[in-house]
């Protein structure tokens, strides 16, 4: 717990965390989301939560404060109290709302991360300076604004960039509301998702998650309620989310091996799971966790779905073939969400296994950018079974278990794609077995500590030519001055953290124990003891490394 007073001794704010938080804050902190609400105690101070989200899907508080204002001062107490907590540890992707207090805060204590704003947030934003205006032109001006919050290609974000102003009076408020502020310098790069758009944000674009701990937290909190009510309603929301995540992860493994009395589809979709035994085998050796497998097994019958030709095989083919296609992006035949950003916007956080998309995520330059230093050996198209259509995904594949989509989902979200899926059952098919390494994985679905695979590619920005990029107002960034994250220094800390959670249990185990003794004076011998020979084995172990 930490606080803050002001001149006359008064808390300002106050932050504080229980132990389980501080596990979740240390092991999720990559990626964080952070918001505020009122009405939940008598003080009217403001609630402050930072949520991450867990290896079984399911979003964490990992810190709560009261902040007696949305001042920078109080958000950079918020931000400087959460770092203490991961042990120094930082996020590389925030979200906020479109506060100045909270950007400053993590632009100052944060100054790696990535500052992402909610969409949602800065749609209502837009709306509120759109008040004067007609309700069709604003209808129109939220739509263009989406579309090019989710637009893939820098193309298809400046088009939509042109087409604002248009839509709008030269004098009106938000005109310059749009070109001051949304489009602002500094500013635009925190929405814009051409500018990154292979980050591992989970395909979060909101902080929806703050708002459904929010809704879940009002049921049980009231305006009346003091510190101890608070603390007693959070410690309850906090404890039940972590079991939530236990009985989920500790569920044991997903079925595959099909029971007796089961029915034919059953009997079916085991069959055929059990063609990607391979797939299963990698991700328990990885320790993946249950919403991976789930998640997995829900790509593999998607897979059904889809249509696979190989359109260049080898490495020279592959490479002669990227050019080709760098060059006239429109011989790739992919498909790209130019209307609306509807296809691709993960909108709420539905259950079940989301972000699979027939929308590319990126351009073809991005894409053969990604696979620039890979060993590439084959090169599939994927298409929707029988539909006709020309269009599709592209999915790269190579040995060691690398493989590749347009659709970037690998890398967005850290769980594969059906279209990858499908291209290793047709090369299996074609009597070439590419391994599956289920290190691909995004380390947070998982609990081995192999670094991830992707890491590199997934922190690799877009490559912006300099005319485009000041066409676009959008910064320009040099993918490969990008520091590669996951580095050893975070897989010691997370060994920390592991350890520290080992021994305050073995803690407990040895307090059970100790019931037996009666004198006081007995359980300190036992204790002084148990700790100074801890402390020579600790010595020991050290040494030894
Ligand atoms: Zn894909």
């Amino acid at each position: 717990m930490k606080f803050k007073m002001d001149e006359h001794n008064r808390i300002k704010c106050i932050a504080w965390a229980y132990p389980e938080q501080e596990q979740n804050a240390r092991r999720y902190h990559r990626v964080i989301l952070q918001d505020n609400t009122f009405n939940t105690n008598v003080y009217k101070f403001f609630l402050a939560l930072i949520v991450v989200v867990d290896m079984e899907n399911y979003t964490q508080i990992a810190m709560q404060a009261l902040l007696s204002n949305e001042r920078s001062e109080d958000f950079i107490f918020l931000m400087e109290t959460f770092k203490e907590l991961c042990g120094g540890l930082m996020p590389q992707v925030a979200f906020t709302d479109c506060d100045q207090g909270a950007m400053g805060a993590i632009a100052e204590v944060f100054p790696g991360a990535l500052n992402k704003l909610c969409i949602w947030y800065a749609m209502q934003n837009i709306r509120k300076h759109g008040k004067g205006l007609a309700d069709g032109a604003l209808q129109s001006v939220l739509q263009n604004f989406k579309a090019a919050a989710f637009a893939a290609r820098v193309e298809d974000f400046v088009r939509y960039k042109t087409e604002l102003p248009r839509l709008l009076p030269q004098e009106s408020a938000m005109h310059k509301y749009m070109e001051g502020t949304i489009f602002g310098a500094g500013r635009v790069e925190k929405w814009a998702s051409c500018v990154h758009p292979g980050l591992h944000k989970l395909g979060i674009a909101s902080t929806q998650r703050c708002e459904a701990t929010f809704t879940a937290l009002k049921l049980v909190v009231t305006r009346n309620g003091n510190m101890v009510d608070l603390n007693r309603a959070l410690l309850s929301k906090v404890q039940d989310d972590a079991i939530k995540t236990q009985s989920r992860n500790k569920g044991g493994a997903v079925t595959r091996v099909p029971v007796r009395k089961v029915s034919p589809q059953e009997s079916v979709k085991a069959s055929f799971l059990r063609h990607f035994s391979f797939v299963f085998e990698a991700m328990e050796h990885e320790r993946c966790s249950r919403h991976a497998k789930e998640d997995v097994e829900e790509q593999i019958f998607a897979a059904f779905g889809y249509e696979a030709v190989t359109v260049a095989t080898g490495q020279d083919a592959v490479r002669t073939l990227l050019a080709e296609l760098v060059a006239d992006p429109t011989k790739a035949n992919l498909a790209y969400d130019i209307c609306s950003g509807e296809f691709i916007d993960p909108g709420g956080e539905a259950a079940g296994p989301a972000h699979v998309t027939m929308a590319t995520r990126t351009s073809v330059a991005h894409f053969a950018d990604l696979l620039h230093d890979q060993n590439v050996e084959e090169l599939v198209r994927i298409t929707i079974f029988n539909a006709q259509s020309e269009f599709g995904h592209l999915v790269a594949l190579g040995p060691d278990g690398f493989f590749l989509c347009t659709c970037l989902r690998m890398l967005v979200y850290g769980l594969p794609c059906p279209h990858c899926i499908k291209a290793l059952a047709h090369m299996r098919g074609n009597d070439k077995v590419f391994s599956f390494n289920a290190a691909c994985i995004s380390p947070r679905w998982r609990d081995s500590e192999t670094s991830w695979t992707m890491a590199h590619l997934a922190a690799k920005p877009a490559r912006l030519a300099t005319a485009d990029a000041e066409l676009a107002g959008l910064p320009v960034i040099d993918p490969n001055s990008v520091v590669v994250s996951y580095s050893s220094a975070t897989v010691a800390a997370t060994v920390a953290a592991a350890g520290y959670a080992d021994a305050v249990s073995y803690g407990k185990k040895m307090g059970g124990k100790l019931r037996g003794i009666t004198s006081s004076a007995g359980i300190q011998r036992v204790l002084e003891s148990t700790y100074d020979f801890f402390l020579q084995q600790l010595e020991v172990e050290k040494r030894s490394q």
